[in-house]
């Protein structure tokens, strides 16, 4: 999984980043609604970085859309959005072709 450099959810762009500096806090991972960033540690393995990333996109789109999820739903949702992400490599990519959801 790439982690991209901004993400947009909802009406906003977050900007997505590495940031050695929350390991201070604690934190794996932070997302922050007023600056719209989004900042995940880097000196952890990838798939834990790509994990920590999928939590902080659920957090941003339940901010955004205000869902009111409770933290233990957040983390729930980013695990299952990671590991579908994870393990259906290249589903969700554009190949020109047209599909019908229903
Ligand atoms: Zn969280």
């Amino acid at each position: 999984m790439k982690i991209p450099e901004s993400l947009r959810v909802g009406a906003q762009v977050y900007t997505v980043g590495f940031d050695k500096n929350i390991r201070d806090s604690g934190l794996a991972g932070e997302c922050n609604f007023r600056a719209l960033t989004i900042k995940v540690l880097d000196d952890r393995p990838p798939t834990r970085i790509q994990e920590t990333f999928c939590h902080e996109l659920v957090e941003a789109v339940n901010y955004e859309y205000g869902i009111n999820l409770r933290h233990k739903q957040v983390t729930q949702l980013g695990m299952a959005l990671y590991q579908i992400l994870r393990d259906n490599p290249g589903v969700f990519l554009e190949d020109g072709t047209e599909t019908a959801c229903s």
